[in-house]
Parts: structure tokens; C-alpha cells; sequence
């Protein structure tokens, strides 16, 4: 009898109306008389790390539930451990083996066991015996394997959580908390949807095997086209690392040994879709075990590209996923596009869990502007989840339980109330004037550039927009926006701002902004210090001009204020106030209406402008810093950078001097100075360039009430010279900011 006969004996198994543990026990005796095997047995993986026997053919049938091992002691335990197939000869030498008398294994000396895999994850373990000495042959490992795919489904569908004793629960089902950082508040209540799902196979068998072959073959014809395509696509720029990826992944869609594997999985009975799954699930379980990260990025490659075989084999298209949304959905990838999260609808979205990630990456801001509650760092979050478990996000503490106890689930009400209630806080403080406890008024406005940022505005009660970054339209944009279509977005902001300031940046791109649509440099070894912002924008001024008659345009009878992104030097400034001249000359004319009044300003986020900050101030009508690139660029540390992002604290002796600098600089010349960066919206880095001087700062609009509540409780003087004589001393006793947080402690003030 060979595979195939298998696979139909326990469809057939499976279809017929028997309790859980009579039709394991069926499918384990049909296993073992299909193998010439005297032991078929079936081991399950708990949710406290034990194997359990859950049933089988040959050993003593008293054992089972009985028989346990703990993951990684014995035999089955190292399959489990290491998700490897082990194939002994004589089971007993080998130096794992533990002997389990109430199984009455002795007698039996050969040994094959496979891991019983599911999207990488163990479940448990399946394991022929025979009482001769003999090495089970390569396609009777294949068979087993093939055979322990049904068993996995038969795990992951619930079909044995009816045979655990109460109070035990299987791995699957485990509630697993995890701890990453915390990139936006909130927290999210709801239900697991994987970025990318993994599709759930659910046609295992195949009633043909040729038409199934003749299936793989089309699907792997059409994804080969598919990356040729890609790679020839001339206007797209795919220099460097895309090019890289996609050379791979052309590689491997030729891959022979990927393309036998497949077929052999067909010929053993499972569709095309069940093949792609198998061979995927082994592949991934062992780059869990591969420390070389070369390696393992070429397997996760695989992965990928496994991924889209599956979805060319079932025609599935993003429309149909994003319709069967569940309306709580919590997005979970390992690392995603800002794009990609647009195309979710907001009113399903409660929250984002993302493996990598940092807080300053785009995904991260759009998340922000989209005010959902965001956690990043979360190695293994996309495998130990599954599509519709429960999950809770909690951006605060830069949590995710998954799958929660019930415990947990209540503890959370508590907080969403506790949270509700401070919100309301918030919205009473929303109408009321920003001002310290000693009546120092500050500007505290709010970071923008997308449509769906602009409800905000109202309802932070912030009280402009101080970062308007207009790159995130095009961003997000397929091809260039028309000129048309920029003058009629600005047009929106403006009017939906109803007389609030706005500072629109020109378009920030280069460095890790990139627009698929635009060919920049072929390949930068340093992006972040490449061709970026207005050094690109200078080079290619069609692309200022364009902007700015949009902009002048929609501001057209009303204040338009415009700052140029990584200013370096001042001739930067200087050019670019000539392409904007030419532009207002060219509008008046033509007659057109102009802004009652033009204000151009500098972001301060190149430290070679620190050293000129008189000059700078003379040059502009204002200054922004850009704390994230500035802090990057003085602290010699790449923003994007998860290993380093907690390492270096902008709340230390030197940027904190820098930051007081700059302040200094603006009032001796009456240049208002703003600050823009993630620093303007945590209330302790509020409080402390409050401290500093600053009297206007932009933040994401959530941010707004915090910092306000914070204002009001705040003696700016007193903070004014705690910070003086701290930043004065060469030997700071304590790190500023814990000397920040004592002084808020001390003053009552909410941080
Ligand atoms: C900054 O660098 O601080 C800034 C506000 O600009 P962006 O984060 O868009 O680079
Ligand atoms: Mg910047």
C-alpha cells in the first residue's frame, strides 16, 4: 500500500462519525498496518511543555494520557524540540532514549518519529516502531510526514481539545504574553489578523495527481513570470538590495530540489495547496533552528515566495481578505509597508503588532496618525499566532497578550476604563488655553500629512499644525500626484484647519522615504547621509516648483508657511527662496490671487547648522528642529536602528545643551523656534524643552492632552532654573532624566 491509499483510508476516517478518541485510535492502527509498522503513536504537545500519548497502536494501551514526556527528554522530545525527524535503527543507543515502562517499548528496536508541524510550530509528534533493526527509507519518512500534516489539522481544528483533562490545554491554545516596545498609546482589544495570512489549506487530498502536477506547474509558470516581470520593469527602482531579493527569489522559483519536493507531496496523495504547505512547514521549522542570518534570510525568502505560490494556486486577491475582516481587527506582521496599512479600513483596525519596527519607521507614524495602538519588537509574534485568536495590544506598556485567561481580559476593562476616563480628562481640557502653573503659555500643535489626520485637529484641541509632512501623499500615491491633485489636497488641509497655522514641509524624500515610482541614486551606501529632502529637491527643481505653485495656490488669500527638510548649509536656503520667488512672480502674472502672507522657515536637523545658528536665524522667518534626524546625526545613531533604540538618551547632558542652544539663538534674533520631533510628544521630553525655552512644539495629535495636562501642572521658572543648574555642572550627579522625573515627582506633575 503506498501513501496515496493512506491518505484516502484516513479521509475516509475522518469523515465518519466517531468521538475523538475512537477515530485517533482508528487512524493510528491504519497508519501502523499501512507502514508494516508493529507501533503507530501519536504524542501531543501541552500547553506546560509536556508530550502527552494521546493514542496508540502496538504500545500498552493503558499508557495513553498516562505516558508523558516533557519537550526535549527522550526521543520524542527531541523531535519536538528540534522539529527534526529522527530515524533509528536501534532506538535504545541512542544517547536520548528514556525509557517509559508502563509503554512496553523495549521490545521494539527500530524507531521513526516526525514532528507534527503546523506554519513552523510543533504540535506534537508522530512515531512508527518495529521490533527489528532496520532504517526506515526515504519515502516512508516522506509518508509519515505527509501523514502527520492531517494529524496537525486534525490539532489546530480543536478536534482533540475534548480528549485534555480539564485544566490542561494544548500548545496551540496557550495564552502567550509578550513584551516589546511601546510605539503608539492605546490599548486594543480584539481578533488576530495576519499581514500576509497564511492561508489556511483546507483541501488536503487530491483525486488526481497528474491534473494536480499540471496545477503546480502553472501556478509555478505564472509566479516565474510574475518576478521576471518585476525585474524587468525598467521605471521601477530596483538597484541594490530589491534587486538582490528578487534575483533570489527568480532563483528559487527554479529552484529543482524546491520543485521535487512539491511533486513528491503531490504524488503522495495531498493537493497542490497541501504541498506548498508541507514542504513550507518544514522549511520554516528549520530556520527556527538556523543561527546563520544569511541563511536565514534566504529560507525566509522561501517563505515568501511559498506564500505567493499559494495564493496564485487558490486566486486569492487582497479585496477578499480586506472584505472578511473581522470589524476588532489587531494586524500582525513581521514588518510592513505604510501603504500596506492604508489599505486596511480604519474602522476595523484596533491595533498593530509588528515583529521589527521602530518608533520614527513610517508604518509606525501612519499607525499614529491613524491613532491606533502600536507594538513593535515582538520576535515570533506572526508564528505563535493564529487568524481569529483573541489578542489585547496594550501601547502603553508595549504589551500583546495573546490569546488572554480571562483574568487578564478583565484587568484590561478595568484599564480601557481607567483610560476612558483620562480621555475624558482630555476632552475637558481640550477647549481650555495651553498654560503652565505659572501662566507661561505654549504652543502646542500637531503633526499631520495625511487626510485622515485632519479630524484631529478639532478633536485634540491642538492648536495648529506645526509638521505637515506632504511626502506622505506621495508615498502613498502609485505614480506621481498631479499637480492638480496636490493644490486640491493642500486646498482640503487648509480649509479643514479653519484659520489655524499649518507648516507644510516640501517633500522629504531619499533616505529611507522612498517612492517606488521615482528613481533616485542607483544604490547609497548611507542613505540617511544621501540624496535626500532639499538636496534632492534642489537638483531636480521641477519638482519644487510644481510643489510650490500648489501650495500658493490652495493658500491662495490666506497665511501659507512652508520649512525646507535637512538644511545643511545656508546657500540651501537661499536657492531654494529663489525657485519659490520665480514661482510667486510667475502666479501674480498670471493674476492669480497669492497668500496674504509667505513664511519660510528651516528644519534644524543637520548639526553643521548648529554651528552658524545667527546666521541661520537672520536667513529664515523660522525654525523647526527635526529632533529624530538631529539626534540621529549628533548622536551618530541610526534612527531605524532596533538595537540602538534605547541605548543613547536625548535627555542627556549634550543634546540637551544643543537643544538649548538653539533656543537661545531664536529669542536673541525673535526667530520663533519650534520643535517637531518625536521628542515634543512624550510629556517628560515635553516638560523638559519647556524647560529648555521652547514655546511651541508639534507632536501626533494623541499626544496633545497628556502634554497639555502635564502644561497645567507646570512651574516653567522653577523648571527653567533646575535645568540651568544641572546642565551648568560638569559632573551631573544623577542622569538628566532621572533628575527630570524627580522634579516632576516632587512637583506633582503628571508625566
Ligand atoms: C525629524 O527628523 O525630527 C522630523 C520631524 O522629520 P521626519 O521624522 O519626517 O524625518
Ligand atoms: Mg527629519
Amino acid at each position: 500500500m503506498g501513501p496515496r491509499v493512506l491518505l484516502r483510508r484516513l479521509r475516509e476516517i475522518m469523515a465518519e462519525p466517531l468521538d475523538p478518541q475512537a477515530r485517533l485510535d482508528r487512524i493510528v492502527r491504519e497508519i501502523a498496518a499501512n507502514m508494516v509498522a508493529e507501533v503507530c503513536s501519536l504524542y501531543v504537545l501541552r500547553a506546560d511543555s509536556v508530550l502527552e500519548l494521546y493514542a496508540t497502536e502496538g504500545l500498552n494501551p493503558g499508557a495513553v494520557h498516562l505516558a508523558q514526556l516533557r519537550l526535549g527528554q527522550g526521543l520524542v522530545g527531541t523531535i519536538a524540540a528540534s522539529a527534526r525527524p529522527l530515524n533509528l535503527s536501534n532506538a535504545q543507543e541512542h544517547p536520548a532514549f528514556a525509557y517509559l515502562p508502563e509503554t512496553g517499548e523495549e521490545i521494539y528496536h527500530s524507531f521513526l518519529g516526525v514532528p507534527v508541524l503546523r506554519a513552523g510550530r510543533t504540535l506534537g509528534v508522530l512515531v512508527v516502531q518495529n521490533r527489528t533493526m532496520r532504517t526506515y527509507r526515504e519515502d516512508e519518512v516522506e509518508a509519515l510526514e505527509t501523514t502527520a500534516m492531517v494529524m496537525a489539522e486534525m490539532i489546530a481544528t480543536g478536534d482533540l481539545a475534548r480528549l485534555t483533562r480539564p485544566g490542561i490545554e494544548l500548545d496551540l491554545r496557550r495564552p502567550v504574553s509578550f513584551t516589546g516596545q511601546a510605539f503608539n498609546d492605546g490599548v486594543g482589544l480584539g481578533h488576530v489578523v495576519l499581514h500576509e495570512p497564511r492561508i489556511v489549506v483546507t483541501n488536503l487530498f487530491n483525486e488526481d495527481s497528474d491534473a494536480e502536477i499540471r496545477r503546480l506547474d502553472n501556478a509555478l509558470g505564472s509566479l516565474r513570470l510574475s518576478i521576471d516581470d518585476m525585474l524587468s520593469r525598467g521605471e521601477v527602482n530596483f538597484e541594490g538590495e530589491h534587486r538582490d531579493v528578487l534575483e533570489a527569489y527568480r532563483m528559487f522559483a527554479n529552484d529543482r530540489g524546491w520543485v521535487r519536493r512539491l511533486e513528491e507531496a503531490i504524488s503522495n496523495g495531498l493537493t497542490a495547496e497541501a504541498a506548498v504547505e508541507k514542504v513550507q512547514s518544514d522549511m520554516r521549522a528549520r530556520m527556527m533552528h538556523m543561527t546563520d542570518p544569511y541563511m536565514r534570510e534566504r529560507m525566509s525568502d522561501f517563505d515568501d515566495l511559498a506564500n505567493r505560490l499559494l495564493r496564485q494556486l487558490m486566486g486569492r486577491s487582497p479585496d477578499d481578505i480586506a472584505a472578511a475582516l473581522p470589524k476588532d481587527s489587531i494586524i500582525v506582521a513581521r514588518s510592513m509597508g505604510a501603504a500596506e496599512l492604508l489599505d486596511y479600513p480604519r474602522d476595523k483596525l484596533r491595533g498593530l503588532v509588528l515583529e521589527d519596527g521602530t518608533i520614527t519607521s513610517h508604518v509606525v507614524i501612519v499607525a499614529r496618525a491613524m491613532g491606533i495602538p502600536v507594538v513593535g519588537q515582538l520576535k515570533g509574534a506572526v508564528s505563535m499566532s493564529e487568524n481569529g485568536d483573541a489578542v489585547i495590544v496594550d501601547g502603553e506598556e508595549g504589551a500583546v497578550h495573546l490569546r488572554p485567561q480571562s483574568d487578564v481580559e478583565s484587568a484590561y476593562a478595568v484599564k480601557a476604563r481607567f483610560r476612558a476616563r483620562r480621555q475624558q480628562l482630555y476632552r475637558e481640557l481640550r477647549d481650555k488655553p495651553a498654560v503652565s502653573k505659572d501662566g507661561v503659555a505654549v504652543d502646542l500643535l500637531m503633526n499631520a500629512g495625511l487626510a485622515v489626520d485632519l479630524p484631529q485637529l478639532a478633536d485634540s484641541g491642538a492648536a495648529g499644525i506645526g509638521l505637515f509632512r506632504t511626502e506622505l501623499q506621495f508615498m502613498v500615491a502609485s505614480t506621481f500626484p498631479r499637480a492638480e491633485t496636490q493644490e486640491r489636497f493642500y486646498r482640503d488641509v487648509l480649509d479643514a484647519t479653519r484659520g489655524k497655522p499649518v507648516t507644510f514641509r516640501t517633500i522629504d524624500i531619499g533616505g529611507d522615504k522612498v517612492l517606488p515610482y521615482f528613481k533616485t541614486v542607483a544604490h547609497e551606501e548611507n542613505p540617511a547621509l544621501g540624496w535626500r529632502a532639499v538636496r534632492l529637491t534642489l537638483d531636480r527643481p521641477g519638482l519644487l516648483r510644481s510643489q510650490m505653485r500648489a501650495l500658493l495656490r490652495a493658500a491662495a488669500g490666506r497665511e501659507l508657511r512652508v520649512m525646507l527638510p535637512m538644511v545643511t548649509e545656508l546657500g540651501e536656503i537661499e536657492r531654494s527662496r529663489e525657485i519659490i520667488d520665480k514661482e510667486v512672480t510667475h502666479l501674480s502674472r498670471f493674476g492669480h490671487l497669492l497668500p496674504t502672507s509667505l513664511k519660510v522657515g528651516a528644519m534644524l536637523e543637520v548639526p553643521s547648522l548648529l554651528f552658524q545658528l545667527d546666521e541661520l536665524m537672520q536667513a529664515v522667518d523660522f525654525v523647526s528642529v527635526g529632533s529624530n534626524d538631529l539626534f540621529q546625526f549628533v548622536m551618530a545613531t541610526d534612527r531605524g536602528n532596533s538595537q540602538l533604540a534605547d541605548r543613547f538618551d536625548p535627555l542627556s547632558v549634550p543634546f540637551m545643551r544643543v537643544l538649548k542652544q538653539i533656543a537661545e539663538a531664536g529669542a536673541r534674533s525673535d526667530t520663533p523656534v519650534t520643535l517637531c520631533g518625536e521628542l515634543a510628544g512624550k510629556p517628560i521630553t515635553a516638560m523638559a524643552l519647556i524647560g529648555l525655552g521652547y514655546r511651541s512644539i508639534s507632536m501626533s495629535s494623541a499626544s496633545i492632552g497628556p502634554v497639555k495636562a502635564m502644561l497645567a501642572e507646570l512651574p516653567v521658572r522653577a523648571l527653567a532654573s533646575f535645568i540651568d543648574e544641572n546642565l551648568a555642572g560638569v559632573s551631573a550627579r544623577l542622569p538628566m532624566r532621572a533628575l527630570l522625573q524627580t522634579f516632576a515627582d516632587d512637583c506633582g506633575i503628571p508625566l
